[in-house]
């Protein structure tokens, strides 16, 4: 996709209309771009942001070519949709990022020996078809991590195992025909960086944030991480190296872990806006959504610095057990916002909304999205 920039005022499409696609829909809203939305789900969040909405399943070829007539581009929130939906896209408008760069992330045991194949740092990790070849893995790797290579999500699809017995019922009980089997990492903490690349190549990074996870989901973000120096660099030239090598259009969100001797490893990357920079819309003078319409439309892109240290802890629907949080107690701490998705039913687990807010410092960021959460927990 290269050519004239798609000026603000025409029409986007969307592959994908849960909170991702709601919180870009309202971006390019703001940027004056009209949207139309392809979700499964008949009320999904970007509904009433959407001036149109396509009900069908991602497999779905027909569908996705209805969407893609009348747009300008086509973008997605998610990746694991079946590639024939993608080229259907890509056939009638450009769609970005490209079909190739999404077929290569959106299967993890492909998307990790794609990673190990052009020489970017990765975890010990071996390709997995059967409960026998998950066994020997576990039995070369040690204490390890099974993760389905299709279909996972905040840490669903994943199963923690010790021994080689443990190994082969893990892949029996996740029942898919391909697994990664991870060496389990000892980690001090987690980051990510996220990229913004346009058609002609230019790309900018977001430095990093610093990310909390419990039980495979992530808890709480914060930026700027405190990474030194050095690292920092290591870190953004590693996503934009990978961005380019992929080809991306759009957004590239690199998930990194940080061993406890220093060393930076490639956790997963993902092809769209990420739950880890939500506070960009707080701490960057350009947050991640509008960076992804401007970057997919050819537009120049946005400053990414760090303007004011900022955080976001998510919302998950097991808050909303008995009843409605109580949000007033928690806008009552300085500089917290509310995001609520308008997700109508809240399961355990899911993400219904996240709380952000600004600080002098990052700790202070941090401190205030925890202090208002606490408010919410009953
Ligand atoms: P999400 O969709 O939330 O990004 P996911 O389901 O794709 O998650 P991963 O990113 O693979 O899952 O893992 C989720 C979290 O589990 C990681 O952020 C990290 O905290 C922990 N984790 C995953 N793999 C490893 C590993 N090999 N060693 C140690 N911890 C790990
Ligand atoms: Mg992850």
């Amino acid at each position: 996709m290269t050519g004239a920039p798609v000026p603000p005022g025409a029409t986007l499409g969307f592959l994908g209309g849960g909170q991702l696609g709601r919180m870009t829909a309202i971006a390019a809203r703001t940027m004056g771009y009209d949207i139309r939305v392809l979700d499964p789900e008949r009320e999904c969040p970007a509904r009433p942001v959407a001036a149109h909405v396509i009900t069908a399943p991602w497999a779905d070829a027909a569908a996705a070519a209805e969407l893609a007539r009348g747009c300008a581009a086509v973008t997605l929130e998610i990746e694991q949709i079946p590639r024939p939906s993608l080229e259907a896209v890509a056939a009638i408008a450009p769609l970005a990022p490209g079909v190739d760069a999404v077929f290569t992330i959106q299967e993890r045991a492909r998307q990790k020996e794609w990673l190990r194949a052009n020489g970017f740092p990765l975890g010990p990790f071996h390709t997995v078809r059967d409960a026998d070849g998950t066994a020997s893995a576990v039995a070369s790797l040690g204490p390890s991590i099974v993760k389905s290579a299709m279909g996972g999500y905040d840490g669903r699809g994943q199963v923690r195992v010790r021994t080689a017995e443990e190994g082969a019922a893990a892949f029996t009980r996740l029942g898919a025909p391909v697994c990664v089997v991870e060496a389990f990492l000892d980690l001090d903490f987690e980051v990510s960086v996220l990229v913004a690349r346009r058609a002609d190549g230019l790309a900018v990074s977001y430095p990093t944030s610093r990310n909390h996870h419990t039980d495979g989901v992530l808890t709480w973000a914060v930026t700027p991480s405190g990474v030194e120096a050095t690292r920092e660099a290591e870190a953004q030239q590693l996503a934009l190296a990978i961005a380019d090598r992929l080809d991306i259009v759009g957004l590239l969100a690199v998930e990194m872990f940080v061993l406890r001797d220093g060393t930076l490893l490639v956790n997963e990357l993902a092809p769209r806006p990420h739950n880890t920079f939500h506070h960009s819309e707080r701490a960057h003078p350009t947050s991640q959504f509008e960076q992804l319409v401007r970057a997919i439309c050819g537009l120049p892109l946005g400053a990414t610095e760090v303007v004011r240290p900022a955080a976001i802890h998510n919302l998950l629907g097991d808050l909303w057990t008995a009843g409605e949080p109580p949000f007033a107690a928690a806008m009552r701490v300085p500089g917290v916002r509310v995001h609520l998705y308008g997700k109508t039913e809240a399961r355990p687990g899911r993400k219904m909304g996240h709380l952000s807010a600004d600080g002098g410092t990052p700790e202070e960021a941090l401190a205030r999205v925890l202090e208002a959460y606490r408010a919410l927990v009953r």
